[in-house]
């Protein structure tokens, strides 16, 4: 039997996205197949296994798919030109450029080249401008998802006192942002924050995204708290190989939770699954449809 401690991000992924599928199949049958491009400059190893997941997740919900894998030596002018066409092509409803990209290329210019309408990573600055005013944009897929996972465990976010450790625009931001328009009272944690633990004790809801390998420890969480683990590290073992671990130390910090998310297994499987959501969403609104309140 499952523990109803550990929050299954693999099970409620594989749920997203069968309700991903249900909404594409409806849309279809309206004659509207949303489509999603993913674009891949260069060789690195990991990206490529991501776009390859991509890919293939996107196909198994009946969607498009669109690759575009460029050379290494790709300069900024020929990936502006294709996000260009990306954006007036009408069968392309989502557009991801998978970070990193090679040195001569400045990612930011990239995300800002993006239709925002089609800005299916919530990167782009309408994106932000629009979560962080209350707008209705496109949100960023790790938060969201942790969001989504954070509200199968949380009843009532209203009034709840949540830290989120880190600030980066893609995971830290979003997603103190979220939890703030969900009423939640919101730590935002960083590098100069001063004892860390205190302020992590406080928090009935704990969202770690600092790439630290298990720096939380078991004593930094308050009895019950609910724990997302957003952080990805490969830490080598005794036998001379590698496993991944997340921001959190796991086996300290269980005893103390009320729930928590694995790593590999929590918040990782979520992101894809909320990138497909994320086509759907914007697919519909590009035909000025409703999006199915199924999907959030
Ligand atoms: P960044 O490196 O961009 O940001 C890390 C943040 O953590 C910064 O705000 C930094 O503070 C803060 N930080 C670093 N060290 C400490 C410390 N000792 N104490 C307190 N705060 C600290 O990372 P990302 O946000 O991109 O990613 C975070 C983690 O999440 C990584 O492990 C990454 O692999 C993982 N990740 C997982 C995803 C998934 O799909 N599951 C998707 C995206 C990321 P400061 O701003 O002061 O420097």
């Amino acid at each position: 039997m499952s523990d109803p401690k550990i929050i299954d991000g693999k099970a409620f992924a594989q749920d997203l996205r069968a309700r991903v599928a249900g909404a594409v199949k409806a849309l279809a049958e309206g004659g509207l197949v949303p489509g999603l491009a993913v674009v891949l400059v260069g060789e690195n190893p990991a990206s490529q296994v991501y776009v390859r997941n991509k890919a293939k997740q996107t196909a198994e919900c009946f969607m498009r798919s669109f690759e575009h894998k460029l050379p290494d030596t790709t300069g900024q002018a020929e990936l502006l030109a294709l996000v260009a066409k990306l954006n007036a092509d009408p069968a392309v409803h989502g557009i991801l450029v998978q970070l990193p990209l090679p040195k001569q290329i400045d990612p930011q210019a990239v995300i800002d080249a993006i239709d925002p309408a089609k800005d299916v990573d919530g990167f782009h600055v309408i994106n932000a401008g629009k979560l962080a005013t209350g707008g209705r944009g496109l949100v960023p897929c790790t938060p969201l998802g942790c969001l989504m996972l954070i509200k199968s465990r949380v009843g009532e976010l209203s009034g709840k006192r949540a830290i989120v450790l880190g600030r980066s625009n893609i995971v830290g931001k979003p997603m103190a942002q979220l939890l703030l328009a969900e009423d939640c009272t919101v730590t935002i944690a960083h590098s100069k924050t001063r004892d860390l633990p205190a302020e992590c004790r406080r928090a009935e809801i704990v969202v770690a995204a600092v790439g630290r390998a298990e720096m939380v420890r078991g004593d930094w969480i308050a009895p019950g708290a609910v724990v997302i683990d957003v952080g990805i590290n490969r830490v080598p073992t005794p036998d001379g190989k590698t496993r991944l671990v997340g921001d959190v130390a796991f086996a300290e910090a269980y005893p103390h939770a009320g729930a928590i998310t694995p790593v590999p297994g929590g918040v990782g499987p979520m992101t894809i699954a909320v990138l497909l959501r994320n086509t759907v969403v914007a697919a519909c609104r590009s035909h000025a449809l409703a999006v199915p309140g199924f999907l959030d």
